[in-house]
């Protein structure tokens, strides 16, 4: 099993380093770091698609106006995640599963561009993004363009089995059991990371938006600039469940850092050690 780090969405938000925590000009930069993960026998897995190629084309209306100003999203057909399988010698029917963390739009815009993949989600995510969206945030969040194509959905629902102190869906449908969802609720009801267990035996936890910043893991005491800090507060959906998962991550990244390394989508500097290999 190979695993490849990519960005598949460049936002620069006004703010600077309030946002990335080390921008020295007015602009920040916030990643969408997905994975590729090529497997022996189940073709290739994603897990996220960050923006997809009808969202670089004609963001409207796929990602509202709002939304698209407040963190200055950058569209490069370079970022999507199909050209960047490509660019590895594939085709997009290679990919034959995606893992979603959750179906905000920063996260769920390249799922049409792979019509051959199974999309593995919680099924509360599914529902809560492809029902009625109540309320502002709701509606800015999920966008009916980017989830209509999608047929291939696998849903799941939320009982498990322990896995270092969480719980965990095992047994996804047609996939390797070293790859497991665990359910993180909090920025959406049913958000959830992605576990995946690499040939060394050490667990890979992609962690989606259960946190932003590379501070706030992996040392006792959470940092984590304000502008990030604020949006992170006007995306959650549950602030005592947000925090309280995002504490239990912290415990593990510091308690078994011998056994499992965990990253988030948006933090720029953990993207950047991942493809380079280096420690977090
Ligand atoms: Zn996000």
């Amino acid at each position: 099993m190979r695993i490849h780090h990519l960005n598949c969405g460049t936002d620069c938000p006004v703010g600077g380093a309030l946002f990335d925590g080390r921008s020295l000009g007015p602009l920040g930069k916030l990643v969408c770091h997905c994975l590729l993960i090529e497997t022996d026998a189940h073709g290739l897995v994603l897990v996220d698609t960050g923006y997809g190629l009808k969202d670089v084309a004609h963001p409207h209306p796929r990602i509202t106006r709002k939304w698209r100003a407040m963190l200055n999203i950058r569209f490069y057909e370079r970022d999507t995640a199909i050209r960047q399988v490509e660019a590895l010698g594939y085709r997009a029917s290679d990919v034959r599963h995606i893992v979603a963390t959750h179906l905000d739009f920063d996260h769920a815009g390249g799922l049409e561009d792979f019509p051959n993949a199974a999309v593995h989600v919680m099924q509360r995510e599914h529902d809560d993004a492809t029902g009625p969206r109540a309320g502002v945030v709701a509606r800015n969040r999920w966008r009916p363009a980017q989830l209509d194509g999608v047929e291939r959905w696998r849903g799941y629902g939320a009982r498990g089995e322990p896995w270092f102190g969480f719980d965990a869906v095992r047994d996804l449908d047609g996939l390797p059991p070293e790859i497991l969802l665990v359910p993180l609720p909090g920025h959406t009801w049913g958000h959830a990371g992605v576990a995946i267990r690499r040939d060394d035996g050490r667990w890979l936890l992609h962690a989606g938006d259960a946190y932003f910043y590379r501070g706030e893991m992996r040392q006792a005491r959470r940092r984590c600039p304000a502008g990030l800090r604020a949006y992170q507060r006007l995306m959650e959906i549950d602030a005592d469940k947000r925090m309280r998962n995002q504490e239990r991550l912290r415990a593990l990244s510091i308690e078994r850092r011998d056994a499992v390394t965990v990253t988030c989508t948006h933090d720029p500097v953990e993207l950047e050690r991942c493809q380079q290999g280096r420690p977090l």
